[in-house]
C-alpha cells in the first residue's frame, strides 16, 4: 500500500513538540547513518499537531516515520519526509492524511483552517464529496457558509442526476 520506504520510526509524541516550530528543516539520522533534512512546518504536519485522530473512524496516528520515496526522482533525490501512521496490528501501518473539508475541486483552500485529519481508508471513501458533518471544524462563519453552499450545490446536482436516471429508466420501459 505504501509508496515509501521507512528509514526510521518514532513515537508521534516524541516528535510532536518540534512540528510547526522549527523553521529551518530539521535533520534526522536514518538507520543507514545518513542525515536527512525534513520539513516540519508543512500544513499537513500542522494539521496532525492540532489532532492526530481520524475525524471519521477515530483511528489514532501514533507513529511517525522518516520516509523516502521508493523510486528515485529525476533530480536524483528521494524526497525525505515525515509520515504519520496508525500502527494497525492486523493491516500494518495505515497512513494518516490531511483532508480538505471544502474539497479543493470545489474551491476549498490549502490553508490549515480548511484541513482535518483523516486516515487513508476514510479519505479514500470520502473522495471529493463535501460533508455537512464537518462544519463545526471550520472556524469562521464565512467558511461555514461556504461549506453549506457547496454541500447544497452538490446535493442538488446529485438529485438532478438521480431524477434524470429515473426518467431514463421510465423511458426505457415504454
Ligand atoms: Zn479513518
Amino acid at each position: 500500500m505504501s509508496q515509501c520506504k521507512h528509514l526510521k520510526t518514532f513515537l508521534w509524541e516524541t516528535l510532536k513538540p518540534f512540528i510547526g516550530i522549527d523553521k529551518p528543516p530539521f535533520k534526522i539520522l536514518g538507520i543507514d547513518n545518513n542525515l536527512y533534512k525534513v520539513k516540519s512546518t508543512s500544513v499537513r504536519l500542522r494539521t496532525f499537531k492540532r489532532s492526530n485522530i481520524c475525524v471519521r473512524c477515530g483511528r489514532v496516528g501514533d507513529i511517525i516515520c522518516l520516509d523516502i520515496d521508493k523510486k528515485w526522482r529525476s533530480n536524483g533525490k528521494r524526497n525525505p519526509h515525515l509520515n504519520l501512521y496508525n500502527k494497525d496490528p492486523k493491516r500494518g501501518p495505515i497512513l494518516i492524511t490531511k483532508d480538505h473539508i471544502i474539497p479543493k475541486s470545489l474551491g476549498g483552500s490549502d490553508k490549515l483552517s480548511n484541513m482535518q485529519t483523516m486516515c487513508e481508508l476514510c479519505n479514500g471513501k470520502k473522495a471529493a464529496i463535501p460533508n455537512i458533518k464537518d462544519i463545526h471544524r471550520l472556524e469562521t462563519k464565512e467558511l461555514q457558509d461556504k461549506l453549506r453552499r457547496v454541500v447544497n450545490d452538490h446535493n442538488c446536482k446529485m438529485g438532478k442526476i438521480k431524477r434524470k436516471r429515473k426518467k431514463n429508466k421510465k423511458k426505457g420501459k415504454k
